[in-house]
């Protein structure tokens, strides 16, 4: 069934334009159809019934109690890499529980950042977030943040912060202790060159802990997606 992020007023069910023509066009949805809709300011979802289509009236028919957010904030830090990998990893974050996804300039980025291209990229990326939360049934979008440099990350630390560092690649690590010890968790991923060696010093003394994800060398997207599906794994088993 679909699930549309919307605000409710005074009892209102109000949906975005964009949804709206998706609901009412593409879907093109009947009098008295069930949908999914989530109170964006509560996080609550509801089973909602159509009553009219143009306009668009919705009514809500009773909350939905099954949740399917993480049961600890999980957020990463994702360093700029090329063409459509940081979509991909938005997408595939937001599947996989991600409250956050922070996207950095390492500085071996192939793909360098200006002030404004971030900018004009956000409006996309959260709408990538926003479909992929609709899509996998969740209460919340994950935040799309971009810093310029890896200092940056200083602003979105969680109680546990991982590094994800290649030149551990193999050695053994216990992320599952980690998890049940603290609150919330970063994980933090490389770009294609991987980190620089002045990088990894910054994030040890901001008390990040090094992890091997197995003994493969993965790609940033793979690696990305390995860490979360462990992470969420480990929480949901
Ligand atoms: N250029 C690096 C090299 O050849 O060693 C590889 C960087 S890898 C493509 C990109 C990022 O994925 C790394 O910076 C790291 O964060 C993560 N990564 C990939 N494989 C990993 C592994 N086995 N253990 C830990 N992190 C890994």
């Amino acid at each position: 069934m679909q699930r549309y992020f919307v605000d409710i007023v005074n009892n209102e069910v109000i949906l975005s334009q964009d949804d709206v023509f998706h609901l009412t066009k593409v879907m093109r949805c009947k009098v008295n159809d069930n949908i999914e809709v989530v109170n964006k300011a509560t996080h609550t979802a509801y089973l909602a019934v159509i009553d009219s289509i143009s306009p668009l009236k919705i009514h809500i028919q009773e909350p939905i109690l099954k949740e399917s957010e993480l049961e600890k904030d999980v957020s990463i830090f994702f360093a700029l890499a090329k063409s459509d990998k940081n979509e991909f990893v938005i997408q595939k974050a937001t599947e996989l529980g991600a409250k956050r996804v922070v996207l950095f300039q390492g500085k071996r980025s192939v793909v360098k950042f200006s002030n404004s291209d971030f900018s004009r990229k956000e409006a996309r990326y959260i709408s990538i977030a926003k479909e992929a939360s609709e899509q996998c049934h969740r209460e919340y979008i994950p935040e799309i943040k971009y810093v310029k440099s890896i200092k940056g990350v200083k602003e979105y630390l969680e109680d546990i912060n991982l590094l994800a560092y290649e030149l551990e690649a193999g050695k053994a690590t216990d992320i599952e202790s980690e998890l049940k010890e603290h609150k919330s968790v970063s994980i933090i991923i490389g770009p294609e060159g991987g980190f620089d060696e002045s990088e990894v010093s910054f994030l040890k003394e901001l008390g990040f802990k090094l992890v091997s994800l197995g003994k493969r060398i993965l790609r940033c997207e793979t690696a990305a997606v390995y860490a979360l599906s462990v992470i969420s794994y480990l929480l949901e088993k």
